[in-house]
């Protein structure tokens, strides 16, 4: 082939040239429109690891999302949540990453705070619309939920916390169909699955900050409605619990990134929005609408105490680690990958502080990091088991602790300790663990708020002394 060409070859060479003009007058053109798009200095993040899948993401946020009517009192106005919808969807278009089906809803409280579940289902507090002074500022709160979204905080909290076999047994439990109140606390719950997708790292704030203030940018409108109502928000705090805020110990440094990353953008987009007179008949509506309920807590009193019947549960066959326990005969278990979530109704609160699992019983298997091929022994599987859930609840302490439990018939630890309860006020904690055969901890995890120890109590050491290993 090589021989018979030089006539081609010539004729090859001019078309490349030609192709490569080509290819350098598009290259520029792309440039040009680049530079037109981003004349400017964004910083560049992306979504950290993660061991979920984009469409995991939205099948967790889903199942949540069922959830959150049961725990947060939605507003459910259509005329609100369209306009809402509306705005949000000037926003995704500029939001990076994968396309998540985006939902926007308002939440009818008058605390100041807007949340963020995986796949796109972002809540407004009715607050928000009634503090904001623009459409800008309210549109400053979304773009910044809708970041953490795009960056896919929650799922990435989620990874590192618990690691790839933990993800992979969540996702099993949310799609394995265990409905009912309880799998809220599943997701927004403690131990096993702290406050997951709500809890947000100080990293995870500054980058939703910066990538808000990039999409809000994006949209048209004047980025600094994001400074000015996190500056209002901050000053409005100290009477309205902003949850906003809570990860913000230094919110001078908040409002400073978000300023340097406005100037990274040039200012303001020309002819940037403001305001708009649909947001402010919005914003007179929702005023004149009933007041909000007090507080999201407010309307869910403390559960009914534990009956003193009791029902027998046995874990599903199949299940390693088999074993039986008795429970309340009213309240409801939650089969989990590993072990049994045990709660009455209303069990799990949505507090203004946290949210999570304020009375009940988890039953759950801890797989301890063994040093040098050894399993790690019942004390040192314990002090890893406490140290992961100190990570995830800052408030809590050991109070006592003792080795002269039983569990299953096999020695056991058992440790007291107290906590912030998401209910309000002090939360005791009662820890049985065991060892079983290949190393891990078996241990059941009693929850109640401090003043209800009395009332709780013979029903933990019912479920605690009548646990028995079946395999
Ligand atoms: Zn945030």
């Amino acid at each position: 082939m090589r021989s018979s060409g030089s006539a081609h070859s010539c004729r090859h060479f001019r078309s490349t040239n030609w192709r490569a003009a080509q290819l350098f007058v598009s290259a520029l053109i792309f440039c040009l429109s680049a530079t037109l798009l981003f004349s400017d200095d964004r910083t560049v993040l992306r979504p950290g690891f993660d061991f979920f899948s984009p469409q995991e993401d939205i099948a967790l946020g889903e199942r949540a999302a069922t959830e959150v009517p049961k725990q947060f009192p939605l507003l459910n106005d259509k005329r609100v949540d369209d306009y809402l919808q509306a705005l949000g969807m000037k926003l995704v278009a500029h939001a990076p990453f994968y396309k998540y089906p985006y939902l926007y809803r308002c939440v009818n409280t008058e605390v100041l705070n807007a949340f963020a579940l995986p796949g796109g289902f972002v809540y407004v507090n009715r607050a928000i619309i009634e503090q904001a002074d623009s459409e800008g500022q309210l549109a400053a709160v979304m773009a910044h939920e809708t970041s953490h979204v795009a960056l896919r905080h929650g799922t990435n909290q989620a990874s590192k916390a618990y690691g790839a076999q933990i993800g992979m047994g969540l996702i099993g439990a949310l799609l394995g169909g265990n409905a009912g109140a309880s799998i809220i606390a599943q997701i927004f719950g403690r131990v096993g699955v702290p406050l997951m997708f709500l809890r947000m790292s100080r990293e995870d704030e500054t980058q939703a900050d910066v990538l808000g203030t990039q999409i809000l940018h994006d949209a048209g409108y004047d980025p600094q409605a994001m400074a000015d109502f996190f500056q209002k928000i901050e000053k409005l705090a100290p009477q309205k619990s902003a949850e906003f805020l809570s990860d913000h110990p230094n919110p001078e440094h908040r409002i400073d990134r978000i300023e340097e990353e406005i100037d990274r953008l040039g200012g303001a987009p020309p002819r940037a929005l403001h305001d708009s007179p649909e947001f402010e008949r919005i914003k007179r509506y929702v005023k004149s609408l009933p007041p909000a309920p007090k507080g999201p807590s407010a309307q869910h009193g403390a559960p009914e105490l534990p009956a003193m019947e009791y029902k027998a549960y046995s874990s599903p066959s199949g299940q390693a680690d088999a074993f039986s326990l008795v429970y309340p005969s009213n309240w409801n278990p939650v089969a989990q990958e590993q072990g049994v979530l045990l709660a009455p109704q209303g069990g799990a609160v949505a507090g203004e502080k946290s949210s999570g699992l304020a009375w009940g019983v988890i039953v759950s298997v801890f797989s301890p990091q063994a040093a040098n091929n050894t399993n790690a022994d019942l004390q040192q599987a314990a002090d890893q088991l406490i140290e992961q859930l100190e990570k995830s609840n800052s408030a809590m302490k050991v109070t006592e602790r003792s080795d002269s439990e039983t569990l299953g018939g096999n020695g056991a630890v058992s440790v007291h300790l107290e906590n912030d309860s998401p209910a309000g006020g002090q939360e005791s904690d009662w820890l049985v663990a065991t060892l079983r055969p290949g190393g891990k901890l078996f241990y059941v995890l009693c929850v109640s708020p401090q003043k209800d120890n009395d009332a709780y109590g013979s029903a933990f050491r019912a479920i605690v002394h009548s646990v028995k290993f079946t395999d």
